[in-house]
């Protein structure tokens, strides 16, 4: 069961595997690429938390910004 999380994990950091000589136990932020604790680092994690918020607001600010335009 584990085995194939394993290799589902292994799969999504295609790119992370480049750095072979690195330790084994460093993981790479699939975002930026940085060193992270996780598969995405806490910067990032808040961003993408955040990004949804803030499409909201673009939507909104565009929508505004149009209007006021015309
Ligand atoms: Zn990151």
């Amino acid at each position: 069961m584990s085995e194939r999380v394993t290799r589902e994990v292994r799969r999504r950091k295609g790119a992370a595997m480049n750095a072979k000589s690195s330790g084994t136990k460093t993981k790479y932020c699939s975002v930026c690429g940085e060193p992270a604790s996780d598969i995405i680092c806490d910067r990032c994690k808040a961003k993408i938390q955040g990004e949804a918020v803030n499409k909201k607001q673009q939507v909104e600010r565009e929508v505004k910004t149009d209007t006021s335009r015309k």
